[in-house]
């Protein structure tokens, strides 16, 4: 038999959100998403322009070849020991105090050392 956990019919009339003002809110949400993705497309789109042309001056000025680049890009992959196009950082033992830190905070939270100071954290 089927039955509800939830009563939405039960609060329409208490000041709770009709069916078509949820979806109205539903589909404003939906429409700012969708703004945002676009906008983070553009965003990559222009980063990966940006780093085409680094590389290409770096490339055409320190005579560096395309292999150069697959085994460098291959190196960092593998940091984190998974071939999967990212170097996700973990978790690690703060060499102070010992507590272990999570990749989020770059600076340990028990008792302040710094434990990535790269500019390419993310
Ligand atoms: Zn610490």
């Amino acid at each position: 038999m089927f039955s509800m956990k939830y009563n939405y019919g039960s609060d329409i009339n208490s000041g709770s959100y009709t069916g078509s003002q949820s979806a109205s809110r539903a589909e404003s949400k939906a429409t700012s998403l969708e703004s945002q993705v676009k906008r983070l497309r553009a965003d990559l789109a222009r980063s990966l322009m940006i780093s085409e042309a680094l590389w290409e001056l770096l490339r055409d000025r320190a005579k560096l070849t395309e292999q150069d680049l697959h085994k460098k890009l291959y190196e960092i992959d593998m940091r984190d020991g998974v071939l999967d196009g990212q170097n996700k950082r973990k978790a690690q033992k703060c060499p102070d105090c010992k507590h272990m830190v999570s990749s989020r905070h770059s600076v340990c939270i028990y008792c302040g050392k710094v434990m990535d100071d790269s500019v390419f954290a993310i």
